[in-house]
């Protein structure tokens, strides 16, 4: 089976769009989503909507959980909490429910499913070695797949728990079948990248051959920016998604 995996869309329908059609175009049947459908982005609603249409699996992200009263902004940075909060107040009582009913964990198979990690799935950045060897002492299947960090990479644990990593480019198919590694797998951030590059991403997994390929889409970037000003939502937030920072 082919999975488009996409993670932190960020209330941004032009990249979900974007990087959805060129899934569909390279035959993904399924969507798996990594967390923080909202946060940050102007069409909350949109994006909950087109998510439930096309029956995407999705797990709860921390500006999910926000946006859905489980957690508190306080925890996010000034213009972050500003969002969230503007989040909160713009999602129906619909919506909310959608958000507060996903899981924070998930397994499909050999696959497990989280937004931060999996020893404190909303929060914790998987971005250090300490963090990784924590993830995969708790990782019960041979993949697992991540996001909140918004960079794109794949992490290898061998047998003997040494770690390696790699920074997937645009295009960058990655063979994860090695027999006695774990893997861990982020996508990316689809609706707010930070690893420079402006444009949405998204990873095509082949659940048969064992490769994930890595994508970089470009979308409408101005038109969300436009619907971030119209929405008063804060000035640093617009910017940055021209910068991929
Ligand atoms: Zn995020």
């Amino acid at each position: 089976m082919r999975v488009a995996l996409i993670s932190d869309v960020h209330s941004n329908l032009a990249a979900l769009d974007a990087v959805l059609a060129a899934a569909e175009a390279e035959g993904a049947e399924a969507v798996w989503h990594m967390g923080d459908l909202v946060g940050y982005g102007p069409q909350p609603g949109a994006v909950i909507a087109r998510m439930a249409e096309i029956q995407a699996r999705c797990v709860l992200g921390n500006h999910d959980a926000a946006a859905a009263g489980l957690a508190g902004t306080d925890e996010f940075n000034g213009p972050a909490g500003e969002a969230a909060r503007w989040t909160a107040r713009t999602i129906t009582a619909e919506e909310r429910a959608l958000l507060a009913a996903l899981p924070k964990v998930a397994e499909d198979g050999e696959y497990t499913r989280v937004h931060g990690s999996l020893r404190d799935p909303i929060w914790e950045y998987l971005d250090s070695v300490e963090a990784a060897t924590a993830h995969f002492a708790l990782q019960g299947t041979r993949f697992s797949v991540f996001g909140h960090t918004h960079l794109p990479i794949v992490i290898y644990q061998q047998d003997d728990h040494s770690l390696a990593a790699h920074r997937p480019g645009d295009g960058a198919g990655i063979d994860i079948g090695i027999p006695g590694a774990r893997v861990a797998i982020n996508p990316g951030g689809a609706g707010q990248p930070r690893d420079g590059d402006p444009r949405a991403c998204y990873a095509l997994l082949d659940t048969g051959n064992l490769t994930v390929r890595f994508h970089r889409v470009a979308y409408d970037i101005a038109a969300t920016q436009e619907l971030m000003a119209a929405a008063g939502l804060p000035e640093p937030l617009i910017r940055r998604l021209a910068r991929g920072r």
